[in-house]
């Protein structure tokens, strides 16, 4: 008898840890689930937002050129030359920089050229949290539309950087660059005069910083011999809006080709 109890004892406590390992395995192959559930959660909202500027009418050979950076003494040169040229730009502007400077922005503005936000202190999205980032882009923000009246609708993430979670959790339209001139590791007229014209091809967003010399002289060069090869120097949103395409937030766009329209990877 004593024997039996014992018995039952041990197989009743063997089926309870039986029991309790089931459960322990179900927990762990759940978990997953739950966390990319949460993941997707955070990440569908802004890809239903879309921005409709409408028929740009831009010609079927038209590229972008855009400065970062800025505003800075070398920006009202450059201004000076698109205008004789009748070339438009986009200027990222930093929002810090905008603030002493407004004169520049707002002379830019009026001349019909597109000032997206490049945040207001350049803070590096990798290195920052979420809060610091939604601040930091209020902010630049707040200043373009004070000189403006004007909230930019557009934004280039310092140095690129910006990660498929961010770009999801921001309300913003991104725009990247599909050729980068990389004047800010080659300050060489020559050398960044090259670039542009390597590079320069329909739907192109050429990215240049209006803070260098070299830039000013190297793209004042090449925009009469772009214009004489047909091409049309458009604003992004201009480019981006080709044939009445639809722009979505949370979207790194690189270049609008007029046969395909924007671009992402
Ligand atoms: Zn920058």
């Amino acid at each position: 008898m004593r024997r039996t109890e014992l018995c039952s004892d041990l197989y009743m406590k063997k089926a309870n840890k039986k029991r309790m390992n089931k459960i322990l395995e179900e927990i762990l192959i759940i978990i997953p689930f739950v966390l990319v559930l949460c993941i997707l959660s955070r990440c569908i909202p802004n890809g239903t937002v879309r921005l409709n500027i409408g028929e740009s009418g831009i010609s079927e050979k038209a590229i972008a050129l855009t400065f970062d950076d800025g505003p800075s003494g070398y920006t009202e040169e450059l201004l000076d030359g698109l205008a004789l040229y009748e070339a438009r730009a986009t200027f990222f502007v930093i929002g810090s920089k905008a603030e002493k400077n407004p004169e520049i922005v707002k002379r830019a503005y009026d001349d019909g050229h597109l000032i997206g936000n490049h945040t207001y202190s350049h803070i590096d999205f990798y290195k920052s949290t979420l809060t610091e980032i939604e601040e930091n882009i209020t902010k630049g923000s707040d200043v373009i539309e004070e000189i403006t009246g004007s909230r930019p609708l557009f934004l280039r993430a310092p140095y690129g950087n910006v990660n498929f979670i961010q770009l999801k959790q921001l309300d913003s339209f991104f725009v990247h660059w599909s050729t980068s001139t990389y004047d800010w590791f080659k300050e060489e007229e020559d050398y960044i005069y090259k670039r542009i014209m390597k590079e320069a091809k329909d739907g192109a967003i050429i990215l240049m910083h209006d803070t260098r010399e070299a830039t000013i002289k190297a793209v004042l060069r090449a925009i009469p011999e772009l214009q004489e090869q047909g091409y049309e120097l458009v604003r992004v949103d201009e480019l981006l809006s080709r044939n009445g395409a639809k722009i979505k937030m949370g979207v790194p766009y690189r270049s609008c080709k007029y046969d395909r329209g924007a671009v992402a990877f």
